[in-house]
């Protein structure tokens, strides 16, 4: 049995999944507008800390995530209740797995808690990692 969430109309396998719930954003900053304000402040951040650490990059929509893309995707981010979510590949992940072990990763992703202050320069050497790794 399927799960539809009665606001946005997606299907998920588990109910109540934790998603983006809205129109599809074509835009990240559509995407970072339907969030609480609160959360809203870490998105804007992560962005920011992408953009200087990714000058070469594009800013785009893909997987329904923020995305930043120069000829392939480098990575992603995306907002949940209660984390937020960067996707900059398993290998990204294994690469720095010492930095990251305070933090939740599963499948090329990893957790971080809005509870604590976002590492914004480990999150700024990931992305130049990645950037540098996918060619
Ligand atoms: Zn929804």
């Amino acid at each position: 049995m399927m799960w539809q969430c009665p606001k946005c109309g997606r299907e998920f396998q588990k109910t109540n999944q934790d998603h983006y719930c809205g129109e599809p954003a074509n835009t990240i900053d559509e995407y970072i507008a339907a969030y609480p304000e609160e959360v809203q402040l870490c998105l804007n951040q992560v962005r920011e800390t992408l953009r200087i650490a990714l000058p070469n990059a594009q800013e785009r929509i893909s997987w329904r995530m923020p995305t930043y893309w120069n000829k392939k995707n480098i990575i992603h981010f995306a907002a949940f209740k209660k984390h937020l979510g960067v996707y900059p590949g398993d290998k990204a992940i294994e690469h720095f797995s010492e930095q990251l072990a305070d933090y939740r990763t599963s499948k090329g992703a990893i957790q971080f808690p809005y509870s604590k202050p976002l590492p914004l320069e480990l999150i700024a050497e990931v992305a130049e990692w990645c950037c540098k790794s996918i060619d």
